[in-house]
């Protein structure tokens, strides 16, 4: 009898300690993280609740069917906490949230756990990457995001490291590093863990790399295996046989330039093709002429790769934009969908690239389905269905001729994540209109630590004096934004709202809704059918983020991480004020108050005496372009989450000796000039920031 009654008496202590923990406890955290999985990830549609992966689920289409907050109630959400990051530079996150536990990654590669349910901090983990990599970012400091794994959290840092931490303290558990650092690479990407691996890229194709993504084991960090986009000096054995392949369309000595290719965005993964895709980036320089002279389609540049993530090897890839020379990269977001095309169900891969095609791809077998103008392009009539090929304008090479091409290298649709929605069968674009000039550039030389074209950029074009010009009345002059709703099998637009300003944030859908805030830090809901906007909120800065939304506890909410800056805003502001980066959750009645931030900006043009003659000056204008310009904008242009050099303090110019060539910034990101500038020109720069200020130009 004893052995019985202790059992029941074990059974009874039992059931009492397996009660539920606490929400947001060690115990908590550690019971809901451990469990995230591939197979959770794979069920990510059945279980709304939660947001796992960077684009929700693995086919990454950012729509939730959470319904809570629909079109006739959507005029109640309202703020219900947020949170200061507590950094002025650019914010690009995509957090992650677990049973009200969310994670995201912010400026400097520095993570974040907070507690939905209370709006607070659990840990923050710094990586302290050194302020100098900050120079080796062409496009702010910035982070996408971090995965989650049985209990980790995968983040990988400016400096290059793929960091594994404890979800439930933040402490390091594996840390890898996973570029070569006598070169400028850099990593803003979010991980993704497809079959027990992180797989994580990384950029730096403007400076001249070698672009590559590698697959980690998740749980121990050991590489699994590492694809090479773009071949390496042939001369020595190629890694694998899909680079020596791709070794046949280049020419000349294109791996002294790193070739470019790199992988610093999107992935989407099928389980059931069991293959995960990749896009891939730019020419390393862009200009084909100087990188493979005599031609060639320079595989893997501006492709989209189906891999298979057991052992990295190519299933098949389909190139957008061969012979890449204008900075179209393919890293742009993919999204996967099961679409009905001609009355035959199609397992597809969208994409909308920088080079301004909306392109449908069979993502079993790589065959282009539709690529269809999304802005307006002319450096392409059309995509040739047949071979898949674009058909070229004749002045698209700029070979003889300066001429002006839509969309530029801010692309038609840059990194912003669209959203699809399979309700109505569209796909929303956070799109651009941009054109800028294109030629070629006398006397380029590669220099890998020099100052080619703004600060240790190697794009290789230029202006060819001897060249004629070649405008184009048709192109967008002023650069502006647009969400498009794309009919992917009709191939057209549906709706458009129009912005004044080129990036501004990505966007999430949810049945009725779709959601996306802006440049000018205005949040909007818009109908998903109409584009009819349905509710707004203003933040007081720029937004590059898109929004997320989730459950807890049985509530809906949406979140969304603001903070300006990135490639295009970091030496600018066009919200009507600036503040920390801060994430912003929302849900039906919520009337928490805005905090209460001051303009960051600065506004007061300093005044101080100009010594240099006029002739000097010009020769510091120049100077100022190939050194400063491309972090603080022209002086006196506008402050940002970068300083504009034309509202500096006195204090600071009496420092500016030691800032500029003593390094006294450098953990801040400003580099150290010491060695590059001679004193000499140094000054020549002050003096062109204080008359520049003193004009007011
Ligand atoms: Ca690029």
């Amino acid at each position: 009898m004893k052995p019985i009654i202790l059992l029941s008496l074990t059974m009874a202590i039992g059931s009492s300690c397996t009660k539920a923990p606490d929400k947001g406890s060690p115990e908590h955290i550690q019971q809901v993280t451990s469990t995230i999985d591939g197979s959770r990830i794979m069920q990510a549609d059945a279980n709304q609740g939660d947001w796992l992966s960077y684009g929700r689920n693995y086919s990454e289409d950012r729509f939730s069917t959470l319904d809570q907050i629909d079109a006739s109630n959507v005029a109640d959400l309202g703020l219900v906490w947020s949170y200061n990051l507590g950094t002025k530079r650019g914010v690009e996150a995509t957090p992650l949230v677990v049973d009200g536990i969310m994670y995201l990654s912010g400026p400097w590669s520095k993570v974040f756990a907070l507690d939905v349910r209370k709006g607070t901090l659990i840990w923050e983990f710094d990586p302290k990457v050194p302020g100098a990599y900050g120079e080796k970012a062409c496009c702010d400091v910035v982070n996408r995001g971090v995965a989650l794994y049985k209990g980790l959290v995968f983040i990988g840092t400016i400096d290059g490291r793929l960091i594994a931490l404890d979800a439930v303290t933040g402490e390091v558990k594996w840390e890898e590093l996973t570029i070569d650092r006598t070169y400028p690479y850099t990593i803003t990407q979010a991980p993704r863990v497809v079959e027990g691996k992180v797989i994580i890229g990384n950029s730096g194709a403007e400076y001249g790399v070698r672009g590559y993504f590698s697959a980690y084991d998740a749980l121990t960090g050991e590489m699994a295996w590492r694809f090479y986009t773009v071949p390496g000096d042939p001369s020595l054995p190629f890694e694998t046989p899909d680079v020596e392949a791709a070794a046949k369309t280049w020419n000349g000595e294109w791996w002294k330039y790193g070739g470019g290719g790199t992988v610093w965005d999107a992935m989407a993964y099928d389980p059931e093709l069991k293959l995960l895709y990749i896009g891939t980036g730019n020419g390393s320089p862009w200009n084909r002429e100087l990188r493979s002279p005599g031609g060639g389609d320079n595989l893997y540049l501006s492709s989209i790769l189906a891999v298979n993530p057991d052992d990295g090897s190519l299933a098949w890839y389909y190139q957008t934009t061969p012979g890449e020379s204008w900075d179209f990269t393919a890293t742009q977001h993919i999204i996967l969908a099961d679409l009905e095309i001609e009355g035959k169900k199609r397992k597809v891969l969208m994409q909308a690239p920088k080079n301004g095609f909306f392109y449908v791809l069979d993502r079993e077998s790589g065959e282009l389905i539709s690529a269809d103008k999304y802005v307006y392009v002319n450096w392409a009539e059309k995509v040739d269905l047949e071979t898949g090929r674009p058909i070229e304008t004749s002045f698209a090479r700029y070979v003889d001729v300066n001429a002006r091409l839509a969309p530029n290298y801010d692309g038609g649709h840059n990194w912003m994540p669209m959203a699809f929605n399979p309700n109505t069968g569209l796909v929303y674009i956070p799109a651009t209109h941009t054109s800028s000039f294109y030629g070629q550039l006398p006397n380029w030389e590669f220099n890998k630590t020099g100052f080619a074209w703004p600060l240790g950029w190697n794009p290789g074009i230029g202006n060819e004096p001897a060249n004629p010009r070649r405008d184009d009345p048709l192109a967008p002059k002023e650069p502006k934004g647009e969400l498009i709703a794309w009919d992917p099998v009709a191939k057209r637009k549906v709706w458009g709202v129009d912005y004044p300003t080129q990036f501004n944030g990505g966007v999430l859908s949810t049945p009725e809704l779709i959601f996306q805030a802006n440049a000018e830090g205005i949040f909007r809901a818009y109908l998903a059918t109409t584009g009819e906007e349905i509710w707004k909120f203003e933040f007081d800065a720029g937004v590059l983020a898109p929004p997320l939304t989730y459950l807890v506890d049985g509530v809906q909410y949406i979140t969304i991480a603001v903070g300006w800056g990135g490639g295009f805003g970091k030496n600018s502001v066009v919200a009507k004020a600036m503040h920390p980066g801060t994430v912003y959750t929302f849900a039906l009645g919520g009337s928490t108050p805005k905090p209460d931030y001051p303009d960051a900006r600065r506004n007061v043009p300093i005044d101080l005496p100009v010594t240099a003659t006029p002739e000097e000056l010009a020769e510091a204008a120049g100077l100022y372009v190939n050194y400063c310009h491309l972090c603080h904008g022209g002086v006196g242009s506008g402050d940002g989450p970068i300083p504009d050099l034309a509202f500096s303090t006195e204090e600071t110019h009496n420092m500016y000796r030691d800032i500029v060539l003593g390094g006294v910034f450098l953990e801040k990101g400003m580099p150290k000039f010491d060695g590059r500038l001679t004193e000499e020109q140094a000054e020549l720069i002050h003096q062109h920031i204080l008359a520049s200020a003193r004009k007011g130009s």
